[in-house]
């Protein structure tokens, strides 16, 4: 049985590695379908604090991965898909593998919402829809895009795209971004970049080939319709936290976060089972708050662990 089973690689679960490492508790860390991390899919992290220059995501995520491996972390690829507890032990079953262990700590992050349009399913993913401007923006080179979301990720994947495209249109529902000061003045003050407000998308348009030619939005004030001429849409629209295995056995809330107990950010109501990160924290969401939960995480478990002797 192991000591310490962690679920997911991104800044909660690599932090808790380094420190369950550390504390000699040789974790196991099991990394599901996206590895690294939302971080991965980052240019440039430019507020996490001891980087002046700021640093590119993927390089950050292999970084943490380095130093919890030189602490005894190992990996494995496993989805968990449900955990059981019987006697205090955590069993947890992946497809045909099962593992035992005395703690567990849950960070399996959150993944992009989807906006549920007709048009947006047909043609996600290589067709002109997508979630990620870092890893798709360079295939629109010298075309028009748009940007879905008010929010930070909103602005910051349109302020990237205008490195490629040659017009980007952040569409908005309200009136007023929701993105930080910093990120709202430098997304709307862009000569390249086009605001749409008041515009809630109806439909993503194809082409005869099935590509995306543009994309219907509704004024939301007068509910007139019209089309934005794109090749690509970009949506940004925030994120479900990655729990559904833990239905039924973790409290959570109605959009899926995770509950912790009262006084805690970590503790759930099992002793030795934890959650950090981005599946239980929808209000700061940031790398750093999700390392500083792994952090918590992992020392609740190593004094926990140490009790149990
Ligand atoms: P967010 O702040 O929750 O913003 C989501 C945006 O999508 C909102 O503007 C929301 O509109 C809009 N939206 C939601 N559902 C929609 C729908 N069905 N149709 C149309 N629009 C919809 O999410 P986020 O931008 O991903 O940011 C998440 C967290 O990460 C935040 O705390 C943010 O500060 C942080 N973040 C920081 C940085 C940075 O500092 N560089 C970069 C990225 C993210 P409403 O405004 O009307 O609700």
């Amino acid at each position: 049985m192991e000591d310490v089973i962690i679920l997911g690689t991104g800044c909660a679960g690599l932090t808790a590695a380094i420190y369950t490492g550390r504390a000699q508790l040789n974790p196991l860390v099991l990394e599901g379908t996206q590895p690294g991390g939302q971080l991965t899919t980052t240019s440039e992290v430019e507020n996490f604090p001891g980087f002046p220059e700021g640093i590119d995501g993927f390089m950050m995520m292999d970084n943490l991965r380095k130093q919890a491996a030189k602490f005894g972390a190992r990996y494995e690829h496993a989805k968990v898909d449900k955990i059981t507890i019987e006697n205090g032990v955590k069993k947890l079953y992946a497809g045909e593998k099962t593992y035992e262990a005395k703690s567990v700590i849950v960070a399996t992050g959150a993944r992009p919402r989807l906006l549920g349009i007709p048009g947006e399913k047909e043609m996600y993913g290589g067709k002109g829809v997508t979630t990620c401007a870092t890893c798709d923006g360079a295939f629109y080179r010298d075309m028009d895009v748009v940007v879905i979301g008010g929010g930070d990720s909103a602005c910051e994947e349109a302020l990237f795209l205008t490195r490629f495209c040659s017009k980007v249109t952040l569409i908005h529902r309200r009136d007023e971004l929701r993105a930080s000061q910093i990120m709202a003045d430098r997304a709307t003050s862009h000569q390249k970049i086009e605001m749409a407000w008041n515009s809630l998308p109806q439909e993503v348009i194809a082409d005869e080939k099935g590509f995306t030619r543009a994309i219907r939005v509704k004024d939301a004030k007068t509910g007139e319709e019209r089309e934005i001429p794109c090749k690509g849409v970009f949506i940004a629209i925030g994120h479900i936290p990655n729990t559904d295995f833990v239905d039924g056995l973790l409290d959570r809330d109605g959009d899926g976060y995770i509950i912790p107990e009262s006084g805690s950010q970590v503790k759930t109501k099992f002793p030795g089972f934890y959650a950090a990160g981005d599946c239980v924290d929808h209000v700061y969401r940031q790398a750093i708050t999700a390392a500083g939960m792994g952090c918590q995480a992992a020392i609740e478990a190593e004094r926990w662990l140490a009790e149990q002797v």
